[in-house]
């Protein structure tokens, strides 16, 4: 799995579409300071399901749409949209190449979809678990992100080795068949009591 390209418009600096191919080695962005290369690494964790905005260098929700400037007015949505080469089969749908595209307006709706196909933020968090780019992986790191892994307790720094390892997959799983077994045996409760209502 490869990404191969980054699409913006409307995220934070971005009033004009941006559009970032990726070769395969290693990219390198330059720019003075405040020209936006944060919020480049900001768009691929916020297309990737970061939920929470102080992630992002933010505080609420719509900071991260383009407020305007004083040459540009705001804008009413922000949209990035990842594109991976998935020839290797890595991500669990039958296609060689994957976008992911999330969206966000400012009435606070927002949209996500896989291959243009509407979906969920659970399906997008499903398809990358494991693969090294979910929610709690560490591919994206911050400058303060070294210190806090440094610095993390051991049961933290253990969700790091586990996303690493392939087995954050399952133990979502788990914790969903848990969730399901706690209901059934509710229901089943009750049943029960409805039985003896009955006799
Ligand atoms: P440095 O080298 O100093 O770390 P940088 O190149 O990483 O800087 P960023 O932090 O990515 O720069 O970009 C900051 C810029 O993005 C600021 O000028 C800020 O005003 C702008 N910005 C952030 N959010 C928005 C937004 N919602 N609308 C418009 N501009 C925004």
């Amino acid at each position: 799995m490869q990404l191969r390209k980054l699409e913006a418009y409307g995220f934070k600096s971005f009033a004009d579409k941006l559009e970032i191919e990726f070769d395969k080695g290693i990219t390198a962005i330059v720019g003075p300071n405040g020209s936006g290369k944060s919020n480049i690494t900001d768009a691929i964790r916020w297309v990737l399901g970061e939920q929470n905005v102080r992630n992002l260098r933010g505080a609420k929700a719509e900071d991260i749409i383009f407020t305007g400037s004083s040459t540009r007015r705001a804008l009413g949505l922000a949209e990035v949209s990842l594109t991976f080469d998935n020839s290797d089969g890595q991500l669990s749908v039958d296609f060689n190449e994957v976008v992911i595209t999330r969206r966000l307006y400012r009435s606070g709706e927002s949209e996500y979809y896989i291959n243009k196909a509407r979906c969920r933020l659970k399906d997008i968090y499903d398809l990358f678990a494991d693969t090294g780019l979910g929610r709690d992986a560490i591919s994206v790191i911050s400058q303060n992100k070294i210190d806090q892994v440094l610095n993390s307790k051991p049961e933290e720094r253990r969700l790091l080795f586990e996303e690493t390892a392939g087995i954050t997959k399952y133990r979502n799983r788990k914790k969903e068949s848990l969730r399901k077994l706690e209901d059934t045996e509710q229901n089943l409760l009750r049943v029960m009591d409805i039985i003896h209502e009955i006799e």
